[in-house]
């Protein structure tokens, strides 16, 4: 608190340049050697730039940018981001460019500066929690290389410390910033300290009474406090010593914010508060930390339900340590975070500590009050001397966000897209009406085609008409996000039906004709309605309609087809096989069989020899007539037959007799149906098919060809009588190409 209160003194009388020859003396006595001459170019170049510029208390401008160059040093960047922290203003707020400093200081400190400005005008509004953490994502996405984001919160570190001089307003709202960007991007980093001077400078200005509240509160404990916490330091110091524990031991009393966060997510007052002192106790080994936790737990009583091992399980930020609180002497509960030195330089320094050690710097040699203790960059590059200082920041770079992009709408809103995303994505995923019916695409103001690629902090804009034509099918393989591309399929699916099912159906026809399968054989009713059923159509518009707008592959269906021509293949196969076993069968047993034939009245004869025609072969049912031959008793016909009729007017006329079926007849009976139809392969087996199906009892099939694409297949067949040939004839007319089948004896044309 003493801190703060020391920086709310107004600075209208500092001296840029003694304020700059102090942090250029702390840099010169550091553990670690920078080129001083080029450090004090930058802060000449930059004392020029702004020397017009006051900041609101009154002070040159550029002692800002020093205090900046002066929280990079303390966070031990290197001397590029010092340069570039004193010069982290000029490219916003002077005439100086990106051009000016690469060529006095180098491509690398010229795309800091320019990433810092562009970071400085992202444009900021208040949103809901998933928004923000969006706009977190797009400011380090946009950073890339991580010096500038750490510039960058040294930069806002700096200004909320010196708020004071702000309008009320600008306060409310740089603070509100603060508190929902920077507070959270310092912690994702892991940088503790930071985060908490964020926090709390910017609950001063949010809630300022509710800040003031513990603030005095605190106060007025500090005495107890003070006294509680190196009565308990003390307590636990001897006994760890007494155990032979070599630990270092820290006391702190909790930052402002969170006990606030506290007061206000568990509805209490200040009194009730757990654990307002944390103590932090260092040690060297992970089993050491173990170790410590059990005496500390035999000294004190632990809190149910407060101990968290984040050590086992890391945060996702790589924070690690151990957590208890306990009960100290007079009831007063306080908090334990036991660690390593190695987990305690990335609790304190973020992930830039992380670095230093995964790279395999060995034995931790960071000590609490060492001067080392910020200079992990510096170690870092000495660590890898053979290589580039750039490389090494190259892959420092944050590419935790590779895969993503993150633009703005004209609203301010951000859009989280898959990297590479484009107009038609963005257009999308704000809704899709909007994508539907856009007609152009604006990016920052300037007209863009479609497969434009998004960049990260982007502003994107979308032109859309009510009379719009639609996406175009081209979208498709332009869109990057899979629900963008659905929702294109969905258009087309809903509005664009008859196109698709034209366009389906040629589809369809075209990749069968590739594959030489005839349409029509496919479009057979056996073959494509059990394809349908397992897809799940209930007509074959559907189908083809679904082919159309792309949500069937017309090769899968294809495929089906293939199948289910080789299976009914095989099927009319087999089929046609047992039907001519079977007529087979029926030929022997027929000659075997020679009883005479019944089931025939003649007129006024009894017991004459009778026997049917073999042109027109009729059954029970048919009108019939008798014709009296020589010597070989009563032929009977139909009377429909054409030797019938082109025999009553001649000379043969006497010789017809009336006959009639008898009233019950049981036999069976021959007779011989003609189906002429349109020539292909497979149309005998699927004759055979439907005989088979229907059980017809066939003695003979045979089939010619008669010319002009056409075939007459006659089928020899027993019958009860007129009706169940009806229906045999009526089945058969079904087979795909069947022209007409007709009895004989009536003559085929
Ligand atoms: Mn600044």
């Amino acid at each position: 608190m003493a801190d703060n209160n020391a920086r709310m003194q107004p600075k209208s009388n500092a001296d840029p340049d003694a304020q700059f020859e102090a942090l250029l003396e702390k840099i010169r006595t550091g553990p670690h050697a920078m080129d001083l001459d080029r450090i004090r170019a930058a802060y000449e170049m930059a004392r020029e730039a702004h020397s017009t510029q006051k900041r609101k208390d009154g002070s040159p401008y550029v002692t800002h940018c020093i205090a900046a160059a002066d929280i990079c040093s303390d966070m031990g960047l290197d001397e590029d981001s010092i340069v570039a922290a004193l010069l982290h203003d000029v490219i916003e707020d002077t005439p100086l460019t990106h051009a000016d400093i690469a060529k006095k200081f180098g491509q690398q400190v010229a795309d800091i500066v320019e990433g810092v400005t562009k970071l400085t005008r992202v444009q900021y509004t208040s949103k809901e929690d998933e928004q923000m953490e969006n706009l977190r994502k797009m400011l380090m996405a946009m950073s890339k290389d991580i010096r500038v984001i750490l510039i960058k919160i040294a930069d806002r570190l700096h200004n909320m410390r010196t708020m004071d001089y702000q309008s009320p307003d600008k306060q409310r709202s740089k603070s509100l910033e603060t508190m929902e960007i920077y507070a959270p991007l310092a912690h994702h980093l892991g940088m503790q300290k930071a985060k908490w001077e964020l926090e709390d400078l910017s609950l001063q200005y949010l809630d300022p009474e509710g800040y003031h509240e513990i603030v005095d509160n605190l106060q007025s404990k500090m005495t107890q406090l003070e006294a509680f916490m190196s009565a308990m330091e003390k307590k636990m110091s001897d006994r760890l010593q007494e155990e032979g524990c070599k630990a270092t031991i820290y006391g702190r009393i909790k930052h402002v914010y969170s006990i606030y966060r506290k007061m206000y997510a568990q509805k209490i007052d200040m009194s009730s508060i757990f654990d307002l002192c944390a103590f932090r106790i260092i040690v060297d080994t992970i089993p050491d930390c173990y170790n410590v936790l059990g005496i500390i737990h035999d000294m004190f009583k632990p809190v149910p339900g407060r101990f968290k091992d984040y050590i086992s399980t890391p945060k996702p930020n790589m924070y690690q340590s151990v957590h208890t609180t306990v009960i100290g002497s007079e009831g007063i509960p306080f908090e334990v975070q036991i660690r390593t030195w190695d987990m305690h330089a990335t609790a304190e320094y973020g992930i830039a500590a992380h670095w230093k050690y995964k790279l395999g710097d060995g034995a931790s040699t960071v000590h609490e009050g060492d001067e080392d203790k910020f200079a992990w960059v510096r170690r870092l590059l000495e660590s890898q001397q053979e290589s580039d200082a750039a490389d090494f920041f190259h892959n420092l770079k944050i590419d935790m966000f590779g895969d993503e992009v993150f633009v703005f709408s004209p609203k301010g809103d951000v859009v989280n897209l898959p990297a590479g995303a484009t107009p038609i994505d963005f257009a999308y995923t704000i809704h899709s009406q909007v994508g539907n019916s856009m007609v152009g695409a604006k990016v920052n103001g300037s007209i863009v085609p479609y497969d434009h690629v998004l960049q990260n902090g982007d502003i994107v804009e979308i032109r859309t008409s009510k009379s719009a034509p639609g996406p175009s099918r081209d979208w498709l393989n332009i869109a990057k996000s899979g629900s963008a591309r659905t929702k294109i399929k969905q258009w087309f699916k809903k509005e664009r039906r008859e196109e698709n099912i034209i366009r389906g159906r040629s589809m369809l026809e075209d990749e069968l004709k590739h594959s030489g399968i005839s349409p029509d054989e496919a479009l057979a009713e056996e073959i494509i309605s059990p394809i349908m059923k397992r897809l799940s159509f209930n007509a074959v518009d559907d189908l083809y309609a679904a082919i159309g707008y792309g949500g069937v592959a017309v090769a899968r269906i294809v495929n089906r087809v293939r199948d289910e021509l080789k299976n009914a293949a095989a099927e009319r196969k087999t089929a046609f096989d047992k039907m001519a076993q079977a007529a087979e069968r029926r030929e022997q047993q027929a000659k075997k069989n020679t009883k005479a034939i019944h089931g025939i009245l003649v007129e006024g004869l009894d017991n004459c020899l009778v026997k049917f025609s073999r042109c027109c072969t009729p059954v029970p049912g048919d009108d019939i007539v008798g014709f009296i031959t020589r010597g070989q008793g009563v032929s009977i016909h139909r009377r429909d037959c054409m030797n019938y009729q082109k025999s009553i007017d001649t000379e043969n006329d006497g010789r017809w007799i009336r006959v009639s079926w008898a009233e019950s007849i049981t036999d069976s009976y021959l007779t011989t149906i003609v189906i002429a139809a349109k020539d292909r392969s497979g149309l005998v087996l699927d004759i055979a098919t439907i005989l088979n199906s229907i059980n017809a009892k066939v003695r003979t099939l045979t089939a010619r060809d008669v010319g002009y694409g056409t075939a007459l297949t006659s089928v020899t067949l027993e019958v009860r009588n007129v009706q169940d040939l009806r229906y045999i004839m009526s089945r058969l007319l079904s087979v795909p190409g069947v022209q007409s089948v007709k009895r004989n004896g009536q003559g085929q044309s």
